[in-house]
C-alpha cells in the first residue's frame, strides 16, 4: 500500500532539442520587457544571447543583458542586478547558464520588487524568516545550459555570502519558474570537466532523493531513472561532449532529479557540500565529489536496500550484492570522469571542520534531519577527515 505524500510541481517544461526557439511565445505570455541574465559574457561571445534576443523581438517582447553574475552567485550581485532591473523597467527575468545564473535570476526575480537585499529573504529553517510574495516576484523563465543542479525547475536559489562564507538557499515556491527550457543542444559546448562536474550532481541529488526520509513513491521513480541515465550515459558525455544523445540523456536525468530535490530534501552530502562552498568557493559538483563516498559508506548502514538497488542502477544489472560493490561501482565512476577529489585539493584545512559542520547545521538542517541515519557530530568530522 502507498504512504500519502504531496508533489507540487508548477513548471511547464519544454524539452527537447532546438526547444529555445519557442521562448519568445512564452515569454510574451508573461511580460513585455525581459532581462536576461548571465554569469560573464561566454553567452554574448557564441552568439546565444543576440539569438534569444531576435526571437524575443519577433515576439513582441524587448530586452536586456546582465552578465556581472559569478559561478557561485554572491547574494550582492542579485542586489546589484535587481537594481539594474528596476532601472530597465523589467517585468520578467529569464536565467540563461547552469545553477548560478538561473539562481542568481530567480533571486533577482525576488529582490526587484522586496524591500532590502536578497539576503534578507534567505531561508534558515526559522519560523520568522522572511518569505518572498508570490504576487511580487517577476515570472521567471530558466533556460538550463548544464546538465546538474536541477535549478531550472526548483524553487531554490543557492546565495553566497563571501563575508560569512555561507552558502544558504531563499526556498519559496514563488521561485518556480514559469517556464523552463530544456535544450539539450545549448549543453553541446559544454567542457568535459563541468560536464562531470555538474553530472555527479544529478548522481547525489537522486542518491541523496532516494535514501531520505522524506523520498515518495514518485520521488523513487525519478531517482532511479535519473541514477541509470547518469550511470550509462555521464561517461560518453564527458569523453564526447557532441554526443547529442548523451547529453539529451543527461538534461533528462538532471530534470528529473531537480523534480525530487523540489519535493524530498536531499541529505548529507549536500548539507557538507553547502557548508564547504561556502569556504572554498570551488565548484558545487567538486565539493560533492569529495565526500560521497564516504557520506554513502555512512548512510548505507540505514538504507542498505536502496544502496544495493543505487549499484545495480548504476551498471545497469541487478541489485549490487554488498554495499561495497556500490561504493567501488561510484567510486570508479569519479575516477573514470576525472572526479576523484580531496577535500584538501579544495583548500579545506581541517581547521574549517568546525565552521563547515556549524554551517551545515544552521542553514542545511533539513537535509541533516532528513538523513537516514542520525547525524552525530563526531562522525561528521570523522566524515571530514577521512574525505582529505
Ligand atoms: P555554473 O552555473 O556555476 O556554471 C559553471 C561554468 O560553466 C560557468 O562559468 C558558466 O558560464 C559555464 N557554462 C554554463 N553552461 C555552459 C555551456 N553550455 N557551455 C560553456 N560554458 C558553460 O555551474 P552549475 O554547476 O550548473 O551551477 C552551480 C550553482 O548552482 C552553485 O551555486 C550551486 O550551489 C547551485 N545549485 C542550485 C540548485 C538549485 O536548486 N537552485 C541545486 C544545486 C546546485
Amino acid at each position: 500500500m502507498l504512504n500519502c505524500f504531496q508533489n507540487y510541481l508548477p513548471v511547464r517544461i519544454i524539452f527537447g532539442a532546438n526547444s529555445l526557439s519557442q521562448i519568445g511565445y512564452h515569454a510574451s505570455l508573461l511580460g513585455k520587457k525581459a532581462l536576461i541574465v548571465t554569469t560573464g559574457p561566454y553567452f554574448e561571445e557564441c552568439g546565444l544571447i543576440n539569438r534569444i534576443k531576435k526571437i524575443l523581438a519577433e515576439a513582441d517582447v524587448t530586452s536586456c543583458h546582465y552578465d556581472a553574475i559569478s559561478p557561485n552567485p554572491q547574494y550582492i550581485e542579485v542586489d546589484r542586478c535587481a537594481a539594474y532591473a528596476r532601472e530597465q523597467g523589467v517585468d520578467l527575468v529569464i536565467g540563461l547558464g547552469g545553477g548560478s545564473a538561473m539562481d542568481a535570476a530567480k533571486g533577482v526575480a525576488v529582490a526587484v520588487k522586496h524591500e532590502g537585499s536578497i539576503w534578507d529573504y534567505i531561508w534558515w529553517g526559522k519560523p520568522d524568516d522572511r518569505a518572498p510574495d508570490p504576487q511580487k516576484t517577476l515570472p521567471i523563465i530558466t533556460v538550463t545550459t548544464t546538465s546538474g543542479t536541477g535549478s531550472h525547475v526548483t524553487p531554490y536559489s543557492v546565495l553566497t555570502n563571501p563575508e560569512t562564507h555561507e552558502k544558504p538557499s531563499v526556498a519559496a515556491d514563488a521561485l518556480f519558474a514559469k517556464v523552463a527550457i530544456v535544450d539539450p543542444e545549448l549543453m553541446l559546448t559544454l567542457p568535459p570537466k563541468i560536464t562531470a562536474s555538474t553530472g555527479f550532481d544529478i548522481l547525489f541529488h537522486s542518491e541523496e532523493g532516494y535514501t531520505s526520509l522524506t523520498a515518495t513513491p514518485l520521488t523513487d521513480l525519478y531517482n532511479e531513472k535519473a541514477i541509470a541515465l547518469v550511470g550509462q550515459y555521464l561517461p560518453r558525455a564527458v569523453q564526447d561532449g557532441s554526443d547529442i544523445e548523451a547529453r539529451t540523456a543527461l538534461a533528462f536525468a538532471d530534470t528529473l532529479a531537480g523534480f525530487s530535490l523540489s519535493v524530498a530534501s536531499i541529505t548529507l552530502n549536500h548539507a557538507l557540500g553547502h557548508a564547504i562552498g561556502g569556504i572554498s568557493n570551488t565548484s558545487h559538483g567538486e565539493c560533492l565529489c569529495a565526500t560521497a563516498l564516504r557520506t554513502m559508506q555512512h548512510n548505507s548502514l540505514a538504507a542498505c536496500e536502496k544502496y544495493l538497488r543505487i549499484g545495480g542502477l548504476l551498471t545497469g544489472q541487478a541489485n549490487a550484492s554488498c554495499i561495497e560493490e556500490t561504493i567501488q561501482t561510484v567510486d570508479r565512476l569519479l575516477v573514470q570522469n576525472g572526479m576523484k577529489i580531496k577535500l584538501s585539493q579544495l583548500g579545506i584545512k581541517t581547521g574549517d571542520f568546525s565552521n563547515i559542520l556549524r554551517s551545515a547545521k544552521k542553514y542545511m538542517g533539513p537535509s541533516l534531519e532528513h538523513n537516514p541515519r542520525t547525524i552525530v557530530d563526531q562522525e561528521v568530522i570523522d566524515i571530514l577527515s577521512k574525505s582529505m
